[in-house]
This record gives C-alpha cells, structure tokens and sequence, in this order.
C-alpha cells in the first residue's frame, strides 16, 4: 500500500517519457522568475513603474501558473480581451495574453512542470504495467486544480479508483471533490469494504457528527451541548494556548496517548512557535509537521541575512554575526574565539555605519587607540582590556574583509549552473550545521536546473528565485518523536484522525483572513474563461459575496475569490472532521498589543450555532464560551510557573508576591524596586547608596582625599543620580554612529570653544587685540571653526548633508555675531584662554597654569580639593582679571540667583582659582557669558570669598559623603540617562513623594540656594 499524493503519482508515472524528451525538472522558484524575466520584456501591462517588480511577479506568477492549471489556452484570453467592454480592462487582459503566451513557449518543451507532468502521466497509464492491477483509494476532501482532477479522471478510467466514505455537509458538497468525483464514476466506498477496515475512523459522538454533517447549514436540531466540543476563549493567544495545552494534560491523565492528539493551525505563522515553546518548557513531547516557510529556519534566515549584509551596513552585519552559526574556525583560524558581544560594542565605537572603507579604516584606527593605550595605561587591568579590544576590532576586520569578499563572489552576471555552486559556497563558509541545513543545501542546488530557462542571470534575479523557494518550502520536520502531540498546519494534517483536535486562532480577521480579487484577472474575466468548458452541475447566479449558510457554488476551472473562499470552508470542515471524540475551537478575545477586545470567527460562530441548533449572536455565543480564570485555578493545573505564580497572587495578596519572590529572583527584585520606589523613604532605588563605613568614605571626596573637578560638582548639584552614573559608576551614553545626524549641541559647544580659543590666541600672537570685526577677521574666524568641524568628523561616517549644512551655517552665524560682540565691548582685553588648575598642563600650552588644586577650607577641619579649566580671563582696563565661562544654549532667567542651588558652581571656583594664579591681581568682574542670545549673567566675585559659598559646598559635600545620589526632574532634559531613570514625568512624580523623606528635602531646600 503507497499513501501519495496525485501529483506524486503522477510523476511516477511521467518521469520515463519526460526525462526521455530530455525535459528539465521543474521547481518552485520556476514561475515568479519567469514572470519576473516577462516583467522586464515589452509588455504593456499598466503596472506603476515605481513598484517594486519581485512582488509584482510573484502575483502575476500565480495567475500564470493557475491559467496553466486550468488548462486555459492562450487564444481563450485573446477572444476574451477581445469582447472586454473597456479600454483598460481591453489593454489589461492584452497584455495578459502576450504575457501568458510567451509563459507557455518558455515551459513547453523545455520543462516539465506539472502542468506538462499531469497530461503526460494521463498519456502513460496505459503503459504502466505495474499500475494494471492496483486499486486506488482517495481520500475525502481533496482540494484538487483542474488538470490533477483530469488526471484523475484519466486514472479512474485505467483502473479502479473509488472515494473513501466521510460525512459532509450539504451545504459544502456542491463544490467539493466528492461531487465532482460521483459525477466522474468515482463511487464512494465504505471504510470497511476496504483493506483500510482496521484503521476506519470510531463513529463520532453526536456533537462531532453534527459538526461534520451541519456545519455552514442552516442551524436546526436540539442544542448540543458540553461533551464531546469546547467553545473556548482567552485574553490573548498565548493565554490560548496555554488553555489548551492544558486540556491536552487533562486529556492525557484521562488516558488519552499524546499520539492520538493533534493541535490544527489555521494561522501556523502565530501560533507554531507558542505551541512548541511551551510544549518544549514543560517536556511534553510534540512532532511539529512541516507548517512554517523554510525562510524561518536558523540555517535559511542566515542566508537571507547574509545577503542583506550588501553594502556592509553595519546593523545588518552585526545581526548577521551575531545570529548565524557561523563557523569561526575557518575564517578567523583554528583556536580563534570569535567575541561576537564585543564586536557590536568595537564597531560603534569606531564609528561604522557602511562600506568597506568605513569598516576598514573605522577599525583600524579604533584598534590602533586601543594599542595606544596599553602603551600608556599605568593600570594592568586597563592595558589588558586595551589590548584585548584592540584584537577583537582587528579581528572583527578580518571577519568584515572576508564577508565584503564573499559577496562580490555573489554579484554581476553569471550562467545559472555558476550561480548555484557560488551561494553553495557561501553558504557552506558562512553557515554551520543546522537543521534546515539539507533542506537549503537542496534549494541552492536546484538554482543551476534555471539554465534551461535562460543562460545568464543578473545577481538581483538569482535573489528572487531563492527568497521565492526559501518562501515556498516547508521547514521540514523535526527527527519523528514517539508518542508525541501532533502540531501543524491544516494542509500539513490534512487526512490525519485524532480522538483529540484543537483548533486554535479562529478570531475575526485571523481566520479565514481576507480573500483579495486577483489583480491581474478578475473574478468576472475567470467565470467567462470558465464558460466554455462547462462545470459539472448548474451553476447558480452570480455572487458577489458569500453570507454564513449560502449554497456553495459548483466547482470550476479556474477559482474565483468565492472558489477560495468556499475552500476556506471546505478547509475548516476537513479540519473540524479529523476529531473522533474531543474537539478544541478556540479564539484570543483580545489583541495583546492594543488590548482591544476581538470577535470570534464567522466559522467559530458557525459551529457554535450549528451545536446549539439556532442562529447565534455575540449575546447569545457567551454563555457557551468556556475560559480559565487564574483566580480560581487549581495550582496543580497550571501549565506554567508564570500561570501558577499569577494565580498565587491573585489569590494571595501581598503575602502570596512575597512566598513566590522567595522563590523567583528576578520577580523579587521587580517587587523591590517598585515598592521602594513609590515610598515617601528614600531607598537604593532612588539613588541612596548605602555602603558600609569603608566604602562610604569613597563617595566623600574630601575623605577620600580626591580631587574633584568644578564640572563634576555642578553635575552632583543638577542631579546626584546622574553624577553617580557618570562619575562613579563611569557610564556612557551608548550612540548608535548612523544616530549622528547633525551637529548635536556638545559638540557644537566644543567646537565653538575650540575655535574661539585659537582665535583669540592668534590675535594676541600677532598683536591684534583688542579685537576688530572686519571681514578679514570674519573670515579667518570661520576658516578656524571648518578646522575644528573637519577634525571633529575626521574618520567618523559622514553626516546628513542637509542637516549638516544648516548646522554650519548655524555656528557660521553664532561666530559672526560672537565676533561683532567681542569688538564692541570696551570691558577689557583677552589676555588668557583655558587656563588650568590642580589637572595635569597641556605641552602645547603656555597659558598660565596651576599643577596644584584649588583648596578650600569647608571650615569643619575639611579640605575641598577642586580642579578645572577657566575658559578666558580678560585684562579689564584697569589691570583687573576679569573671568569667563562660555556656554553654548539658551540663557537662564537672569533672576538674580547667584549659586542656583550650586548649578553655577564653575564660576565662583573660577573665581577663586583665578586669584590663586595671578597673586596680588584683583578679580573685578565674573560672567557665564551665554554666546547663543549674547547674554552675559553677572557673578559678584566677593561672593565667592563670602561663608555662603563654603556652607553650600560643605552641605553638598556631606550630602555625597552620606551617599545620597538622588534624581532631580528638573536636569532630564539635557540628560543622556532618560533610558536608565524613564521619563521625567514619572521621575518628577517619584520625587514630589520623597521630598517627605528628611533627607531628600533637605537636598532639595539646599538647591534653592540662590
Ligand atoms: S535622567 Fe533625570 S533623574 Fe535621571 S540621571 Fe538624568 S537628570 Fe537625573
């Protein structure tokens, strides 16, 4: 006994006479690349040519391909372009019939496709000797094309072929394979008058049996109710699933084998991975039967990946490598050990965003900083992580150079054959052992039998043809489980009878999904083709659209939307059928992204109204609907711990969050923090570090005898948080490189430092000052800041241009203006730039500078040790120092705040340091001059001598010494740290209640310090 299908059946039969007419074999990439090559030609189809043409062809390769099915010769379309009452519809169908005219020529006689298969199989089965005495069985529920019904036909008159018995609704048998077949001499024959006797299906219990004899009728009967079918619903479909898979548990411990049960996916795409995920997490054994497009196996992705790496951009590299099982051995050298985690971080810090160029010189200048700094660094640890980043980037270029290799091999023009054994090799360097690997390796392979169809193809073709099959085919089957569940798609069980079926998914708009009108040919143009050869039985009137209990139509050659639809149908029913005794229908109630509540499917209504005997509304659907409520769940029929755990506490309260924390870390630590984070004490959560005495010490600058810059104190007083980030824990803002767009405002800021730093140096070298706004002056100005811009972008990937250039023209203007200022001004002379104090000097600088700190007495026997780098300190006309710090964005409100609650603290220690590098020379005037508006916020610089200052500074010390480190809403905006705190709503709601904590209040009242 061979179980085939009959197309199986009939390349049995064809192969001898196809293979000696020297036919070549024919795969599924065939069509969508011959539709593709007629696209390209002379044709006349009105299509927008700014589509893109791959799915353009893959739509047209089905119309082609169903025409050929339904063996519709090309000179039906002609007559019926001809009688077309448009002149688009005319132009339409026109170019239709040259483009499936020229698809006929390509395929016959050079290809056996099944078309050519199936009519040479009807020819052959005279000859088939071995065929002459055997006895052939169909089974029900066929869904069948035109020329495989022929074949059948053919066969039935060859030998002796009868229809498997199996009940059907009367609504369903117009248009099914039985009726076509009763009307061919195909008899129907009971299970038991067959060798198949003792495999025949048990007799269904009677909800089933109305299911399979009612369905999509008009409902009529007395209810059916519980038993033998579940209407069962759940919030989302992983809820769904679990649902039922606990079934299937409760159906096992009944004694029911897991072999005997089957899960049918309408939706295999949704629900295949939900399925076998927890079915894997709670051991229970499952064969997955192929369902899913072979594109979603590990080895096929990973080809698909590699070719997206085209151009080398960098985030489809990264997720190439990171993804593949690439086998690192043969391309880094035996005993390599690829960091692919490190890779990611080498890359961005190096600027790449695409092009091998920017690869190669991004890495190797990366690379070369990192060597710098093992020569450098004092620290072993450090040197040793230098130089271990140094060897991955170098490594990762090595990785990179040969990828870049790998695909110019994949590009130009090449004959099919040569083709195939190019992406062979790529995919045997690039992809290891997997277990979709065979089925791929045989995909690639079928690429060369294209040569019969055109000699040479472009790369961008060859692509098609394999995203086309890696589509079409199946991910085949995992190595078979004994005594697993069964889980597929329908097409994939089809035939196969379980005592237990669930169907999942059946929701509104899920399944059956929409049905769209082919573009190419429409429904209306079909029926005409269909016409002349006459269906089977009468057809009935034209329908536009098919409501819940319509008679199906008859069966036709080539199917119209209402054909697939109705075979959705017939789909459905075959699905419903293969249950013997427990059937599973359910539907998600709610979307899981959106939360908005779903409608079962018109099918799941269908069946619960046939069971319940009468039409049923929503109203009267939800007293039938069955649901798992986790609040009365019995804990041992939890399938997960995550269900079991939710149960616990809903039930339990707060008792039962903390019993299952106990047990699971992580929730322990999510109940924590929320609960710390929205008590008015403040905790760890918010940035109150709670060390013991030894450790503490390190946080108070002054114990721990550190030197602390005026940048870094200012940071603590905008936000301790972020000082603990930043300068404590020493995060960084991770930038994507493609990220940077324009000129963002750090370094617009740096830049203008920068450059007016070197004019003004310039000036004084030359003996230009004070400073005149002439357009020489202009000029030069701006020629230094295109100095400081080229360095600033030198070796990182270039900029969008446009906003690029309105960046420029942006700090072109600020100088300009900053210029006129600087001229106008008769406050004094620049006589120092970037002066610094208690940092290391700079070689290349003679400003005046300070190896030493500033100090300062806190009064308490303390010393605050402070460094930094003033800005400009200009010479005021009588001899005084007058000190400046630039900054770049908007200028506070001029309030007269002096301190700010210590978020001008630069200035002051400016102030001060200043004093101490130019002993005996009093400091008259003090600015944060805010070059974007011009404007120039005064600093009364006998403040910083006044106990004022001291007691802030030896407040916020204590507050650092005492470990508090806690957010502040106010400084989010210009943060980089939002995605660590949220958003500065929630952070600014969070502290408005620990402002009751003593602490937390105190350090707020100190930042109002004016
Ligand atoms: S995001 Fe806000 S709270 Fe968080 S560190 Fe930055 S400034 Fe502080």
């Amino acid at each position: 006994m061979y179980p085939v299908r009959p197309l199986d059946l009939a390349h049995l039969l064809a192969e001898p006479l196809l293979l000696g007419r020297g036919l070549g074999a024919w795969d599924t990439g065939h069509d969508a690349f011959l539709a593709l090559r007629l696209l390209e030609g002379e044709n006349g189809l009105p299509v927008d040519p700014g589509l893109p043409r791959p799915p353009v062809a893959r739509v047209l390769a089905r119309t082609l391909a169903a025409l050929r099915m339904a063996g519709v010769p090309p000179e039906r379309l002609d007559a019926l372009t001809a009688a077309a009452a448009f002149p688009l519809d005319r132009d339409r169908l026109r170019a239709l019939g040259l483009l499936y005219r020229r698809f006929v020529e390509a395929v016959e006689g050079r290809l056996a496709d099944p078309a050519t298969v199936l009519r040479a199989a009807s020819e052959r089965l005279d000859d088939a000797a071995w065929l002459h005495d055997a006895q052939v069985f169909v089974v029900a529920s066929l869904e069948l094309d035109p020329l495989e019904r022929d074949f059948l036909a053919a066969l039935s008159r060859a030998v002796r072929v009868r229809v498997l018995e199996g009940e059907n609704a009367p609504l369903l048998r117009a248009g099914s394979f039985e009726t076509w077949a009763a009307a061919h001499g195909i008899a129907p024959v009971s299970w038991a008058e067959t060798p198949l006797a003792p495999i025949a299906p048990p007799p269904a219990p009677p909800a089933l049996l109305r299911l399979r004899t009612r369905l999509f009728s008009p409902p009529e009967g007395p209810p059916l109710r519980g038993g033998s079918v579940e209407l069962l619903t759940a919030p989302g479909e992983a809820a769904e699933v679990r649902s039922i898979v606990r079934r299937l548990l409760r159906e096992a411990a009944r004694g029911v084998p897991f072999e005997e049960m089957g899960v049918i996916l309408p939706r295999p795409d949704a629900y295949a991975a939900l399925f076998t995920d927890l079915l894997e997490r709670i051991e229970v054994p499952f064969r997955l039967h192929p369902s899913l497009p072979l594109r979603t196996g590990r080895a096929a992705r990973s080809l698909l990946l590699l070719l997206r790496c085209r151009g080398l951009p960098r985030a489809a590299v990264m997720e190439f490598l990171s993804f593949a099982p690439v086998a690192y051995g043969g391309i880094l050298g035996e005993g390599a050990v690829p960091t692919v985690a490190s890779w990611e971080e080498a890359s961005r810090h190096a600027g790449v965003t695409a092009g091998v160029e920017r690869w190669r010189s991004g890495l190797a200048s990366y690379a070369r900083t990192k060597r710098r700094e093992v020569e450098r660094e004092e620290s072993d640890v450090r040197r040793a992580a230098a130089g271990r980043r140094a060897a991955e980037a170098e490594a990762l270029g090595r990785v990179v150079e040969k990828l870049a290799a790998t695909l110019d091999d994949l590009s130009g023009e090449a004959p099919w054959p040569e083709w195939s054994s190019r992406l062979s090799r790529a995919f045997g360097r690039w992809v290891g052992p997997e277990r979709d690997r065979e089925a791929v390796t045989r995909v690639i392979a079928d690429v060369a039998s294209l040569g019969r169809v055109a000699a040479q193809a472009p790369w961008d073709q060859v692509e098609n043809v394999l995203e086309a099959r890696l589509e079409w085919e199946r991910l085949p089957m995992d190595p078979p489980v004994k005594g697993g569940v069964h889980v597929g798609a329908l097409d994939a069980m089809a035939g196969l009878p379980f005592r237990v079926v669930a169907i999942p998914g059946l929701v509104e708009g899920g399944y059956p999904g929409p049905i769209r009108t082919d573009a190419f040919l429409l429904d209306a143009e079909r029926e005409a083709l269909n016409a002349g050869a006459p269906p089977v039985t009468k057809a009935g009137p034209v329908q536009r659209q098919l409501s819940l209990f319509d008679e199906a139509p008859t069966l036709h050659g080539l199917p119209t939307t209402q054909d697939r639809l109705l075979e959705t149908r017939r789909l459905f029913h075959r699905a419903v059928s293969q249950a013997t005794e427990h059937l599973i229908l359910s539907y998600p109630r709610a979307d899981p992204r959106s939360g908005r509540e779903r409608l079962p499917s018109l099918f799941f209504v269908s069946a619960a109204s046939t069971l319940e005997g009468r039409p049923l509304d929503m109203a009267a659907l939800a007293p039938h609907l069955t649901e798992d409520d986790v609040r009365s769940l019995d804990l041992l029929e939890a399938v997960d711990s995550s269900e079991r755990d939710r149960a616990r506490l809903l039930r339990g309260g707060a008792e039962a969050a903390l019993a299952v924390a106990a047990g699971a870390p992580f929730f322990k630590g999510s109940l924590l923090a929320a609960d710390a984070r929205w008590r008015p004490q403040l905790s760890a959560y918010d940035g109150l570090v709670e060390l013991d005495p030894d450790l503490a010490r390190d946080l108070d600058p002054v114990a721990a005898g550190r030197t602390l810059s005026a940048t870094r104190l200012r940071t603590y007083a905008d936000c301790g948080f972020q000082y603990l980030l930043q300068s404590l824990l020493r995060l960084e803002p991770v930038e994507e490189p493609e990220d940077r767009m324009g000129l963002d405002p750090m370094e617009r800021g740096s830049v203008f430092h920068e450059a007016a730093e070197r004019f003004l140096r310039e000036r004084r070298e030359r003996g230009e000052l004070p400073v005149r706004d002439t357009p020489a002056l202009g000029a030069r100005l701006v020629e230094i800041a295109e100095e400081s811009l080229a360095r600033l972008v030198e070796g990182s990937p270039p900029r969008h241009r446009l906003l690029w250039d309105m960046e420029r023209a942006r700090l072109h203007d600020l100088l300009a203006k900053w210029l006129a200022r600087e001229a106008a001004s008769a406050r004094g002379t620049p006589a120092h730039f970037e002066v610094g104090f208690g940092i290391p000097r700079d070689p290349e600088s003679d400003e005046p500078h300070s190896r030493e700190p500033l100090e300062i007495d806190l009064g308490d026997g303390r010393v605050l040790r402070v460094s930094g780098k003033i800005d400009r300190i200009d010479t005021g006309l009588d001899g005084s120092l007058i000190v400046r710090d630039y900054k770049t964005g908007r200028a506070p409100k001029d309030d007269g705040a002096l301190f700010r609650g210590g978020r001008q603290l630069q200035i002051p220690f400016y102030v001060k340091a200043a004093s101490m590098l130019f002993p005996g020379r009093r400091v008259s005037e003090a600015f944060l001059d805010y070059v974007d508006g011009g404007r120039l916020v005064g600093f009364d610089p006998l403040l910083a001598t006044g106990e004022d200052f001291v007691a802030l500074l030896r407040d916020l010390v204590a507050a650092m010494g005492s470990g508090l480190f806690i957010q502040d809403a106010a400084a989010c905006r210009f943060c980089d740290f939002t995605r660590v705190c949220g958003p500065q709503p929630l952070v600014a709601a969070r502290q408005a209640r620990k402002r009751r904590d003593p602490r937390a209040s105190r350090l707020f009242r100190l930042k109002e310090t004016r």
